[in-house]
């Protein structure tokens, strides 16, 4: 159900066909002219078809193979594209050429998601939101992969298809499952600061045009002296931060579950294109070295106070996607898409995730991802010598495909040289998991959140852990008790009352 009947979403084929009249011939895939496509060929009025019907087989073939793997994770999204605009000076932190000069512009395309649902989920879930952003600079595809949440469930990537498992479907019941969640996040303490976030007002953003992006991740920047720092990224929202209240996100699941993708498509198309201002917090490698925490743990914030927020520009969102298919299912970030001025951290999420999302992409799209037209990365065109492979389009010509070579093929760039920085230790397995899991969580609930909405907090965390077993809910209390006992002692209350009321039915 629509918003109204009239809105941009609704009146797409109608608008389409008021400026589009005829767009000719009707063809076959190898572009031949169809006479009919609504009989097949067949041995007399009652008899068998033909193999030589090429227009259905064509058409049959073709339709069978429609779908390409759904994503694991971020299957539900949509998508919009627009500009960056740089409004603040950031060369002393960054050669990139993004930021090269205030007022340049660079092209984007963002994608928001849920996260664990299927792609036909209903977008009003408690669930973090997916926040990736392509910049398509003249310096080659920038990706900054985030979510609206600064932090993460899990500190060390080898916990990621496991975490992903408990968020998704028991393997026998194909059902969601509170035993699994709950168990999960229970004997892994450092998922607190997150879960913390996502049982907050923010759990349940009101659309994607009223949540902030964060980088999440610490990168690092490196300027033309090639010095470098380590940074973090956020996008804040300039429509402000909008949440939605349980009860109407379940019934919007259920009267309009694509609630944010149509929020998104018709106030872009109505003209109200959402934006947001980017700001990065910088740390140098000296601060990095005594700092209290470990700053390449992405379960941690930087503190605002500490570190504050250095504005860089702005992100718009004025077009919508023309194809869905091709421009948001076959859309492909990968935090290894960096440029010049831009590097990983030793974050050990963003080393695991370096590898997994292009080796997802290569799975999903084919070895050459990069080179679909909304992946591609068309202001600096790509020389190298890759080639061939399934659906190779662009196969570089004539040029030589191996190096070193003495025909005018492309060379090595000096200015693409990733700063080195210091390591030691010995190679070994750390065991991180006790690393401070409870007092970024306990300022976010004493330092931040108002009394009404820990109040709200409480009652989200209950309503939803008294679905697992007495057991995980006991050390669930526990750890909501090491974050802040009041917050601790409520969730207990409330646990106790949910199964009084459930046993007096
Ligand atoms: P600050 O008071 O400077 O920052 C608190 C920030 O919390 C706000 O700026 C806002 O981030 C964010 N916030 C407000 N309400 C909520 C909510 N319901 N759920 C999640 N985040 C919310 O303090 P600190 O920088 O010292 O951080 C204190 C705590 O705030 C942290 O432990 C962390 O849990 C949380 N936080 C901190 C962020 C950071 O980058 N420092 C970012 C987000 C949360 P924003 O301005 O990004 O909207």
């Amino acid at each position: 159900m629509a918003n109204n009947d009239k809105d941009p979403a609704d009146r797409q084929l109608e608008d389409y066909k008021k400026t589009v009249q005829s767009v000719g011939v009707l063809r076959t895939g190898n572009g031949a002219p169809v006479d009919d496509i609504t009989n097949t060929l067949q041995a007399g009025p009652g008899g068998p078809l033909l193999l030589q019907d090429f227009t259905y087989l064509d058409s049959i073939a073709h339709f069978d193979r429609e779908r390409i793997p759904e994503r694991v994770v971020h299957a539900k999204g949509g998508s919009a594209q627009g500009y960056f605009e740089v409004t603040h000076d950031i060369s002393q932190y960054c050669k990139a050429s993004v930021f090269s000069s205030i007022g340049k512009q660079t092209s984007v395309a963002v994608r928001f998601s849920t996260v664990g649902g299927e792609s036909g989920s209903a977008d009003t879930v408690r669930d973090p939101r997916g926040f990736a952003c392509k910049f398509y600079t003249d310096d080659g595809i920038w990706d900054l992969v985030g979510n609206n949440t600064p932090v993460f469930f899990i500190r060390d990537p080898v916990l990621f298809p496991s975490f992903i498992h408990t968020q998704k479907r028991n393997p026998t019941t194909h059902l969601k499952d509170p035993n699994m969640f709950w168990d999960f996040l229970t004997l892994r303490p450092e998922s607190m600061h997150q879960v913390m976030i996502l049982f907050s007002d923010r759990g349940i953003p009101d659309g994607y045009r009223h949540m902030n992006g964060y980088g999440s991740h610490t990168f690092k920047m490196v300027n033309a002296n090639n010095t470098a720092v380590y940074v973090k990224f956020h996008f804040k929202t300039d429509q402000g931060i909008k949440n939605l209240d349980v009860k109407v996100a379940r019934d919007l699941a259920a009267d309009d579950p694509d609630y944010s993708n149509r929020d998104l498509y018709n106030h872009i198309a109505n003209g109200d294109f959402p934006s947001w201002t980017l700001y990065i917090q910088v740390m140098t490698f000296e601060q990095a070295a005594t700092c209290s925490f470990n700053p390449f743990d992405i379960t941690k914030v930087w503190s605002h106070t500490d570190y504050p927020l250095i504005q860089v520009g702005k992100l718009v969102l004025n077009r919508n996607p023309t194809n869905y298919f091709a421009e948001v299912e076959q859309i492909a970030f990968s935090p290894a898409h960096l440029v010049p001025g831009i590097e990983p951290s030793p974050d050990k999420l963003l080393q695991g995730r370096l590898f997994s999302y292009s080796d997802t992409h290569r799975h999903r799209l084919g070895a050459n991802y990069l080179q679909l037209p909304i992946n591609c990365p068309y202001q600096s065109k790509v020389t190298n010598y890759q080639r061939d492979g399934p659906q190779a389009f662009d196969n570089q010509g004539s040029a030589p495909n191996y190096y070193p070579n003495s025909f005018s093929g492309p060379e090595q760039q000096p200015h693409a040289y990733l700063s080195p920085y210091p390591v030691s230790g010995d190679v070994d397995k750390y065991d991180l998991s006790n690393d401070d899991n409870y007092s970024q969580a306990g300022q976010l609930y004493r330092k931040v959140m108002s009394k009404a909405e820990q109040k709200r907090l409480a009652e989200n965390l209950a309503d939803n852990v008294k679905n697992a077993a007495d057991f995980i809910q006991e050390k669930a209390v526990f750890h909501f008790t090491q974050i802040d006992q009041e917050l601790g002692d409520n969730v207990k209350d409330l646990l106790k009352r949910a199964k009084y009321i459930k046993a007096n039915l």
